[in-house]
Order: structure tokens, then C-alpha cells, then sequence
């Protein structure tokens, strides 16, 4: 396994659990046993919880974990990393993603491990002047941090609205007000040239100052150490529906990953938590022969605002239908619905029944009644047509 985050020890946990008896090695960068990331950008950052370590039976597992070795490059049966070579007959490529960052000469914190989490917390306070890049699902939760321990927040976003390409512009124009509410200042449609010493520099506006600068504009895979490798790589590592790679022996799970989906005829890589945890089931059945596939309905949650926002499905050209309505209600929820009448995807903010009923119908590709579907006072699962 290279990358010791959620699904490269979920990659160990499923290889034991399936009956796999010999030697496991677990090569990871950071100097940490597996820790959660989720909760890095709200407990963590809101004071609440210093450490996120995954609990498991690490004794119990038997795997040489090998902790702040890097690997540089991969070639047939070997994993060459910064401490020596390892030979390999089975490999889980399981190296996440990374932050992207911005031009310039000034800091800017991104959020990705428990030091960037520490650090960036450090610098919160009453009055510091903190400007956050991107209004996507960390920097609404790193706004939602930074305004709750007094900051002057500024969140400056290139879209039209917060969480645009996530969900589209209409569904992000429904969270503007949470802003607002928080004493953010949001500025939508205002791209960043560079971060400098002072703040940030706008294109056609010039320097926005501030103290601390969060870049927040989402993660690239980490698949740099394959190349040459052979192993084919587009936007993560291809896998197939086994999540198996194109050399042989070898699979790829989580964040880095991108998989054929069945489901939805096409490749999906998601960077969600939930992707880490339930994918290496399968990949590590896939090492031992087994021809399970994965192919689920992404699920993703945010806490942001004092709200819990879920969601679980796949738009793709599905149409938006309202449940409830977000000007009004601050429970409410979105649903798609595809050309066929199917639920397709279901986006709910402090409605968790809503999201647990819209998950198993979307998995079980039933048809729905809109009419119900609007109507928040039903339950959801009451709009599946039968
Ligand atoms: C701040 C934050 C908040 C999040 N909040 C949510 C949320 O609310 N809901 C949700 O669903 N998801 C959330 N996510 C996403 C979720 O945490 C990720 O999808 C999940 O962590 C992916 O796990 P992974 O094991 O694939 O990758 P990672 O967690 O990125 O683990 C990969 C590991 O591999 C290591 N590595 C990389 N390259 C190498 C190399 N060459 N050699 C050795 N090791 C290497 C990395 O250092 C890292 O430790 C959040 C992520 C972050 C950062």
C-alpha cells in the first residue's frame, strides 16, 4: 500500500478481513498513523479536537508501517521510495491528493493535514484579517471556522456563487445568505492574480489586504511518482470497475483514483470521504482474485454555517426539482430527476431523513412522483412510484 490516509489502511483492513495472511507494508509521507480529514476543517480548526487518529488494530493487522517514507517511482514488482526499494507482488496505489495553489510571493495556507489544520488555527483571532480563495466546500467550512473565532472574513470566489462548480450556480445561489448571516463578506465573480506579501491581488482590482490567506480552489491526485511507471493516468489512475490498474497486480482506491462507473457510463474520481473508506473492499478483493465491483452512489457531507449539508448521487443532466423552499425554510432540500423519472441526485441542508431515503432510491434506480417529491411535508421515500 503506498499512502497511509483512510483508504490506504482500509486497503490493509479488507486485505486481512478477506483472508490475506502474508506480508503487508504500508508506506506513508506524512510522519502519522492514519487520521481523518474531515474533521480537520471543523473540529479541528474550531478548537474543538486536536487530534483525528483512525482507530485501528494496528497490532492485530501485522503490517510494516513504514511512516515518512515518500515513494519516487514505481517499475515492475518494485515501489522505489526515499528510504530503499520495495518488492512488491500485490500493490494498493492509494497516494490521495494535494491542494493547489496560487502564483505569488505571499503565504498562503491551503488545508489538507493536521499541521496545515494546527498552524492555520493558530493564526485565527479576534480582528485578524483573513481572506479565503474559493467558496467551494473547504473554504465555506474555513470561512465558517475563521468568522466563529472573530476574524474579519473575506471570501472572494471567481464563479457567479459559492459551490458553482459542485452543484451549479442555482444551488449555490441559495447559500449567498449563510454568508451574510455570519458576518462573511462574500465577493462572487472576483479572480485571484497572485498571492503577495500583503493579501491578495485582484485582477482588475488590485491588493486586498489581509493577514492570513487561505487558497482553497481544490486538490489534484498525487500520482506524479508513477510516471514512466506504465501504470496509465488521467486525472488520477485509470482503474477499471475493480478498480484495477493497467499493470497487472496493481489497483488504486480513493482521492487518486478514477474509476469506471457503470451506473453512470463513465469515469469518476470524487474526493470524498466515503469513497476512501468503502472502495478498498473491493480492491483488495479485486488483489485476491475476486471480481466484486464498485460502483456506488457518491455521498458527500459539509458542515458549514451551523448547517449540515449532504449530498449523494450524480446530477449529470438531471433536472433540478425544489423541496421546500430555501428562501423560506432553513431545513430544505434539492432532488434531480433524470428524463426517465428517476431520482438521480439528492442535495439536502438539516435534513438527514431526506438524504437517507434519497440515497436508497437513487441506488435502486427507482422512478419517483414529483409532485411528492416537491412537497417537504412527505416523506421522500412516499414519491417512489411503485
Ligand atoms: C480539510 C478537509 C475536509 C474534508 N471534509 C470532507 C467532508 O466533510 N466530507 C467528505 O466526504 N470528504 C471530506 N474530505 C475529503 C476526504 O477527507 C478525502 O476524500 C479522503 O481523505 C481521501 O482519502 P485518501 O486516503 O484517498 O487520500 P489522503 O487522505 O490524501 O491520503 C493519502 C496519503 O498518501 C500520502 N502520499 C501522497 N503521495 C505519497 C507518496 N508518493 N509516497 C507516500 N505517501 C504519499 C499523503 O501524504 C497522504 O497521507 C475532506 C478533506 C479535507 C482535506
Amino acid at each position: 500500500m503506498v499512502g497511509a490516509g483512510l483508504a490506504g489502511l482500509r486497503s490493509v483492513e479488507s486485505l486481512r478481513a478477506q483472508g490475506y495472511t502474508g506480508r503487508l507494508t504500508l508506506v506513508g509521507e506524512e510522519p502519522h498513523r492514519t487520521y481523518d480529514r474531515p474533521p480537520l476543517s471543523k473540529a479541528v480548526l474550531g478548537g474543538a479536537l486536536d487530534d483525528t487518529t483512525v482507530d485501528s488494530d494496528w497490532a492485530g493487522l501485522d503490517v510494516d508501517l513504514r511512516l515518512g517514507v515518500r515513494a519516487t517511482a514505481l517499475t515492475e514488482g518494485v515501489v522505489v521510495t526515499d528510504a530503499g526499494e520495495i518488492g512488491y507482488d500485490g500493490l494498493v496505489i492509494a497516494t490521495g491528493a494535494a491542494p493547489v495553489r496560487l502564483p505569488g510571493e505571499g503565504r498562503q495556507y491551503v488545508l489538507r493535514t493536521i499541521e496545515d489544520a494546527l498552524e492555520l488555527r493558530s493564526r485565527f483571532g479576534a480582528g485578524v484579517r483573513v481572506t479565503v480563495i474559493g467558496a467551494g466546500w473547504i473554504g465555506a467550512e474555513v470561512a465558517t471556522a475563521a468568522a466563529a473565532a472573530g476574524c474579519r472574513t473575506t471570501v472572494v470566489e471567481a464563479d457567479a456563487a459559492p459551490l458553482a462548480s459542485a452543484l451549479g450556480t442555482e444551488i449555490g445561489a441559495r447559500t449567498v445568505p449563510w454568508y451574510r448571516e455570519a458576518g462573511v463578506e462574500l465577493r462572487l465573480g472576483v479572480k485571484v492574480a497572485e498571492v503577495a506579501p500583503e493579501g491578495v491581488v485582484l485582477v482588475g482590482e488590485g491588493l486586498l489586504e489581509a493577514d492570513v490567506v487561505v487558497t482553497g480552489i481544490g486538490v489534484r491526485p498525487c500520482v506524479g511518482w508513477l510516471a514512466g511507471s506504465g501504470i496509465a493516468v488521467e486525472d488520477g489512475v485509470v482503474v477499471d470497475g475493480r478498480l484495477a490498474a493497467s499493470l497487472p497486480s496493481v489497483v488504486a482506491v480513493g482521492d487518486c483514483a478514477s474509476w469506471w462507473s457503470a451506473r453512470y457510463g463513465r469515469r469518476l474520481r470524487i474526493e470524498h470521504w466515503d469513497t476512501a473508506l468503502s472502495a478498498p473492499e473491493v480492491a483488495a478483493g479485486t488483489l485476491l482474485g475476486g471480481e466484486a465491483v464498485y460502483d456506488p452512489v457518491p455521498y458527500f457531507w459539509s458542515e458549514q454555517f451551523g448547517r449540515m449539508v449532504q449530498f449523494a448521487g450524480y446530477v449529470g443532466g438531471a433536472r433540478l426539482v425544489w423541496r421546500g423552499d430555501p428562501g423560506a425554510d432553513r431545513a430544505w432540500a434539492a432532488c434531480w430527476v433524470t428524463e426517465q423519472g428517476r431520482l438521480a441526485a439528492v442535495l439536502t441542508v438539516d435534513r438527514p431523513r431526506d438524504l437517507v431515503q434519497g440515497r436508497r432510491i437513487i441506488g435502486a434506480g427507482q422512478q419517483v412522483d414529483e409532485r411528492l417529491l416537491a412537497d417537504p411535508r412527505a416523506a421522500l421515500r412516499d414519491a417512489v412510484l411503485r
